[in-house]
C-alpha cells in the first residue's frame, strides 16, 4: 500500500541553525525517496534568536514549497527568568517544555489536513515525545552529530548514577574509558554543558538521554564506515546500558547528510562571490581554510595570535573571522584587531571573510586542501565529503569529543595543542597548519579523508548502506 498525498511528516528541531539545516536536509532525503508526502516543520522562536533561523527558513520556503514551516506562538519567558543566571541554552529548553501545549494544537491543526505518518524530533526535543506518545504518533528522534557522541549521551545516566561529584570539581584528567564505542575521553573534553551536575541544562541533557530510547527510532547523521565501532556497540545493544528498556530503537545511520550548496545561505552578509574569486585565482591545493561555525568567535588577543602564525606559516589562506566577543571591542574594524599591517602584507596570499562564508564550495574548491575547524558535526562532514584534512580546534558543545575522534579514531585530523585556558598560541598555528599542509603526519589524515570521501560517496549510493537504511525506513511509513 502506498501513502495517500495527504500522508505528512512532521519535524521538530532544535531552533539552532546547526540543527536546522541538518533538519532540512533530512526533509529533503525523505522526499527524494517518497515524493509524495508533504514535510511540516514546526519551528519555536529561541529566547536569544539571532535572526539566523528566520533567513534559513526563508530561503528554504522560498526554494522547497514541499516543505512547511510552521512557527509555534511566542512565548514569552517571566522577567525572572531572563535575568536570572540562566543561559541561552537554559532558556531554549524551558521554551521548549512550556510548548508542549502549542506542539499538541499545531498537529492537531496539520492533521485536520494529512495523517501524520511520522514525526521526527531532535534528539533535545524530547519534550514532544509525552505530546505525541498521547497522539499516538510514532516518533523517532533524529541526533544530528555522530555515532559516537551519541553513545557518550547514552551514557549519561551511568556516569550520573556512578559518581556523585559534578564533572567540573573532578581531576580533569580523569579518564571515562568505558563510554561504548567511544575513545576515552578525560573529563576536560566533555561537553561544557554536562560538566556542572546540578545545573537545569545538565539535567535537561540527563532527561534527553534517558527519553531517547523510548523512541520508535534513531535517526543519526552519519555512515556505519565513518564509525563503524560505534554503530556496531549501537546495533548490537551495548550502549545506554543503564536504560530500563530492555533494547534500543533501531538505528538508522543515514549520513552524510550535508547541504550541497550553502552559497547565498548570506547569514550575516558580504564577501561571497569575491572569496570564491580569490580561490580561483590560487594554486592548485594551496590554500587552508580557518572557519569555526556559526557561533565560533574568539578574543581580540586570540585573533592576533591567529594573524601572526598564518603570517609565519607562508601558506595561502582564506580566513572567516567573525565579530570578536562581545564585550571587547564590539564592531572593530579588522584592521584595528589584527595585528598593524597584517591584511596589507598578506594580501598577496590571504583573503580574510567577515561573517558567513559559502563553506562547502570553499571546501570543494580545487585550491583548498587544508581545514582549520571547531569540529561542529556538519563541518565535519563536510570536510569528510570533499576530502580535505582538518585542523581540530574546538570551541564548544560537543566538539572536544570530536576532536578526539576525528584524531584518535578516524585519522582525518590532527590535533592543535591549547594551554588549559583553550589559549592557542601563533607558534602553535603556524607549526600545525605547516603540518596539516606538507608533512608525513598531514599527509596520512590527508590519505584517510581520501579513502573517507569514497566511503560517504559509497554510503549514499545505490545499495549503499545510508541508502539501503533509508530506503527501509521510508518503507515502514509505507506500510503503516
Ligand atoms: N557555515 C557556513 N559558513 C560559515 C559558518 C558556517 O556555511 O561562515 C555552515 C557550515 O558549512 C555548516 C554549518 O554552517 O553547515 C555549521 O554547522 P556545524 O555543525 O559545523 O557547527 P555549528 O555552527 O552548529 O557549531
Amino acid at each position: 500500500m502506498s501513502p495517500s498525498p495527504m500522508d505528512a511528516i512532521v519535524m521538530y528541531p532544535l531552533p539552532v541553525i546547526g540543527h536546522l539545516k541538518s533538519t532540512v536536509e533530512l526533509a529533503k532525503l525523505i522526499l527524494n525517496n517518497l515524493p509524495s508526502l508533504s514535510i511540516h516543520i514546526i519551528v519555536f522562536k529561541p529566547p536569544c534568536d539571532d535572526g539566523l533561523n528566520a533567513s534559513f527558513i526563508n530561503k528554504v520556503s522560498g526554494t522547497m514549497p514541499s516543505i512547511i514551516f510552521h512557527y509555534l506562538p511566542t512565548i514569552s519567558l517571566p522577567a525572572s527568568f531572563i535575568s536570572s543566571i540562566r543561559t541561552p541554552e537554559t532558556l531554549t529548553f524551558e521554551v521548549l517544555l512550556l510548548n508542549n501545549p502549542n506542539l499538541n494544537q499545531a498537529l492537531g491543526s496539520i492533521s485536520e489536513n494529512c495523517t501524520i505518518v511520522a514525526f521526527i524530533a531532535d534528539f533535545l526535543c524530547y519534550a514532544a515525545l509525552s505530546v505525541t506518545a498521547k497522539l499516538n504518533i510514532p516518533t523517532y528522534e533524529f541526533y544530528t552529530s555522530g555515532a559516537a557522541c551519541l553513545s557518550l549521551m547514552l551514557y549519561l545516566p551511568t556516569i550520573h548514577k556512578n559518581t556523585t561529584k559534578s564533572l567540573k570539581d573532578m581531576d580533569m584528567d580523569t579518564l571515562f574509558d568505558n563510554i561504548p564505542g567511544m575513545p576515552p575521553v578525560p573529563a576536560k573534553d566533555m561537553p561544557k554543558l554536562l560538566q556542572e551536575r546540578d545545573s537545569k541544562i545538565y539535567q535537561y541533557f540527563l532527561d534527553a538521554s534517558i527519553q531517547c530510547p523510548r523512541s520508535a527510532g534513531i535517526i543519526i547523521n552519519t555512515f556505519e564506515s565513518l564509525e563503524p565501532r560505534a554503530v556496531k556497540t549501537m546495533t548490537d545493544g551495548m550502549a545506554a546500558p543503564d536504560s530500563p528498556l530492555p533494547s534500543l530503537p533501531p538505528l538508522y545511520c543515514i549520513g552524510p547528510l550535508i547541504a550541497l550548496d550553502n552559497r547565498g545561505d548570506n547569514i550575516g552578509g558580504g564577501g561571497e562571490p569575491e572569496c570564491l574569486a580569490w580561490l580561483d585565482m590560487q594554486p592548485s591545493q594551496s590554500v587552508v581554510f580557518l572557519c569555526f561555525g556559526s557561533l565560533g568567535r574568539f578574543s581580540v588577543e586570540q585573533l592576533k595570535e591567529i594573524a601572526v602564525g598564518l603570517e609565519r606559516s607562508r601558506k595561502r589562506f582564506l580566513w572567516v573571522v567573525k565579530n570578536p566577543l562581545s564585550e571587547e571591542k564590539p564592531d572593530t574594524g579588522l584592521n584595528l584587531i589584527l595585528p598593524e599591517g597584517f591584511l596589507d602584507r598578506t594580501k598577496e596570499r590571504g583573503f580574510v571573510l567577515e561573517s558567513w562564508a559559502p563553506q562547502v564550495e570553499i571546501l570543494n574548491h580545487d585550491s583548498v586542501s587544508g581545514f582549520v575547524t571547531h569540529c561542529g558535526w556538519n563541518s565535519v562532514l563536510e570536510a569528510v565529503c570533499a576530502g580535505v584534512p582538518m585542523l581540530a580546534w574546538p570551541l564548544y558543545a560537543e566538539q572536544r569529543c570530536n576532536r578526539i575522534l576525528l584524531v584518535e579514531e578516524m585519522n582525518i585530523a590532527l590535533p592543535m595543542a591549547e594551554s588549559e585556558d583553550g589559549f592557542v598560541s601563533s607558534a602553535e598555528v603556524e607549526k600545525r597548519i605547516r603540518e596539516l599542509m606538507n608533512s608525513e603526519e598531514g599527509n596520512s589524515v590527508r590519505k584517510q579523508i581520501m579513502a573517507m570521501k569514497n566511503e560517504a560517496k559509497k554510503a549514499v549510493s545505490e545499495g549503499g548502506s545510508s541508502s539501503v537504511v533509508l530506503s527501509k525506513l521510508v518503507q515502514s511509513w509505507k506500510l503503516n
